[in-house]
């Protein structure tokens, strides 16, 4: 029985719900042509999965990766399902991607990708609808590229069907830093409650979006990061990096390994490294049945989608180790989103101050009621999954 059939099982609900939560509502697949820039022709696979509409229209991230297929989608818009539902915000889940590897094409081709992939998607996406925003090697420009070529094609300004723009372009204040600050505000409160100190060692696998900004915002506010890595690998020092160091080293197109002042490490050394708390802020399955007895962390805060696989968090929960789940602790980008989506619908401009304000707002609200259903026995996942198929059985007894 797998995790969702054990909560709805637990908690007396029909069976029907369960059934529903196992399968998506729609998978759409296609493929398209990319003009290279030397005149040749390759086609692509895109994907977007709209896996459940109970409390909203569909919403996720979009992926650039070669790794993509339809069944990561699937499982990744799952996993909006419920992240959505926990932090109490008027969306179902969703996911796409297309299956390429966006650092061996230039700029000028992504940007032929993401008008493409809205071109076969145009009629069903939407600010009504599903609501994409960035995720693994998807930015705020790709974002603009979409949302422009969505406006072309239903000839109207809709800037409310993708979040996570340019602040110039309808994005939202803050957007860019909200997974990572999301993050950090679940972390003070698992800090809190299980008495982590503020010496405590923080390791964090990948160095992008959310691990920047969570590594930029744990050391601005006093806590010790020794280590981060990005695809080509990491860095330790456990005396603490100086993190915006390394910030200026990766914007200057170079890799973390490229910092002098740690030991280099491979990004599987990262995962089984000396250190209290571990964050996975990359890819999925990075922890696994071959490396979980290894890790040394006794707290894992499941910054990136997916990373720990089934096996590895059983082990884990053996271990002693307490993992906080994705669900919860990346949803402030989701979350931040809304705040995006809201602003679009209304004609408002938010401040960067409300948006830190309302994104606390929610991460707390989460942890909460994660928290209320946390026993003795369960998990923090557990807990999360009960909390949030709660709330998604209320509304799904109006729809069958
Ligand atoms: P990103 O593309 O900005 O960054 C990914 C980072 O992971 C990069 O530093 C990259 O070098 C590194 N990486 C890639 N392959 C790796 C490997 N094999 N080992 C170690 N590091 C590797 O992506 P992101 O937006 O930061 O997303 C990271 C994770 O967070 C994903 O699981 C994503 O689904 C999740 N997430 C992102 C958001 C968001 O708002 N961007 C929101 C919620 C969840």
């Amino acid at each position: 029985m797998d995790l969702i059939q054990k909560t709805i099982s637990d908690l007396k609900l029909d069976k029907k719900y369960a059934e529903r939560l196992e399968h998506p509502e729609r998978v759409i697949e296609f493929t398209f042509p990319l003009r290279r820039d030397d005149g040749s022709v390759i086609f692509l696979t895109g994907y977007r999965s709209q896996y459940n509409s109970a409390l909203g229209p569909y919403k996720g991230g979009i992926r650039y990766h070669p790794g993509v297929n339809r069944e990561e989608v699937v499982l990744l818009s799952k996993l909006m399902t419920f992240k959505n539902s926990l932090a109490g915000i008027p969306y179902g889940g969703g996911k796409g991607g297309v299956s390429f590897d966006p650092n061996k094409i230039s700029r000028a081709e992504i940007e032929r990708v993401s008008r493409e992939y809205v071109r076969n998607l145009f009629q069903l996406i939407g600010p009504d609808l599903d609501i994409p925003a960035p995720d693994v090697n998807t930015d705020a420009e790709m974002m603009a590229w979409m949302v422009d070529e969505y406006n072309r094609l239903v000839s109207k300004f809709e800037f409310a069907t993708f979040t996570g723009k340019p602040v110039e372009f309808g994005g939202l204040k803050g957007r860019d830093e909200a997974t990572g600050r999301g993050a950090y505000f679940i972390m003070l409160r698992g800090f809190a409650l299980h008495k982590v100190a503020k010496t405590a060692k923080v390791a964090i696998q990948g160095f992008g979006n959310v691990g920047m900004h969570l590594a930029r915002i744990l050391h601005e506010n006093g806590y010790k990061v020794v280590a981060v890595s990005d695809s080509k690998g990491g860095i330790y020092n456990e005396k603490g990096l100086d993190v915006p160091k390394v910030m200026e080293i990766k914007k200057s197109g170079k890799i973390v390994q490229e910092y002098k002042d740690a030991k280099k490490i491979s990004n599987e050394e990262l995962i089984e490294c000396d250190c209290d708390v571990l964050v996975p802020a990359a890819l999925d399955n990075q922890i696994h049945k071959d490396n979980a007895s290894k890790v040394k962390a006794k707290y894992i805060f499941e910054a990136a989608n997916n990373p720990i696989t089934a096996e590895a968090d059983a082990l884990l929960a053996k271990m002693g180790v307490e993992v906080f789940p994705d669900v919860l602790v990346n949803a402030g980008g989701v979350s931040a989103s809304y705040l995006e989506w809201v602003q679009n619908r209304k004609g408002e401009i938010y401040d960067y101050d409300k948006v830190v304000k309302k994104l606390k707002e929610v991460m707390d609200r989460a942890f909460d009621i994660t928290f209320a259903e946390k026993t003795k026995q369960n998990t923090y996942r557990e807990a999360a999954y009960r909390a949030s198929i709660k709330r998604l059985a209320a509304a799904m007894k109006y729809q069958f």
